[in-house]
């Protein structure tokens, strides 16, 4: 289960509930904002939009995971092509997870400020956008 701040009224909910306990939104119409119009690289796709709150990196995996058809947490490397494609376009000057994994259960997340990783607990929250392969 990933949790959500409901892009309609910002409440903390569930993506396995139907509708925003707080507005009444389909969680549906919420994926969809996320994904949006994906933006190609390759063979790959990124969605179109962050999720709406950070998160640490395990709710970041579910998360992605949670928007089905193959959407996943990128690779350190998936993002850096993005960056060095894109530049930041449509993320922010923040920190976002990647699915790469290190020693002593950490795992890398990529600096869109600076584009650089570096590996930090996956207890921190930092940003997330969902890619796939097509
Ligand atoms: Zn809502």
């Amino acid at each position: 289960m990933a949790l959500f701040n409901c892009p309609e009224c910002n409440k903390v909910i569930s993506d396995k509930a139907k509708l925003c306990v707080g507005c009444g939104a389909p969680v549906i119409i919420m994926t969809s904002k996320i994904i949006g119009t994906p933006i190609k690289i390759f063979n790959l796709e990124f969605t179109e939009y962050d999720f709406p709150s950070q998160m640490s990196w395990f709710y970041a995996k579910e998360a992605c995971e949670s928007l089905g058809h193959g959407w996943r947490l990128p690779t350190k490397n998936e993002l850096d092509y993005f960056y060095n494609i894109y530049g930041i376009k449509g993320y922010s000057y923040n920190l976002y997870w990647s699915s790469s994994e290190g020693a002593n259960d950490v795992a890398y997340y990529y600096d869109f400020a600076y584009g650089s990783m570096n590996s930090t607990s996956k207890n921190f929250t930092f940003y997330v956008r969902a890619v796939r392969d097509f």
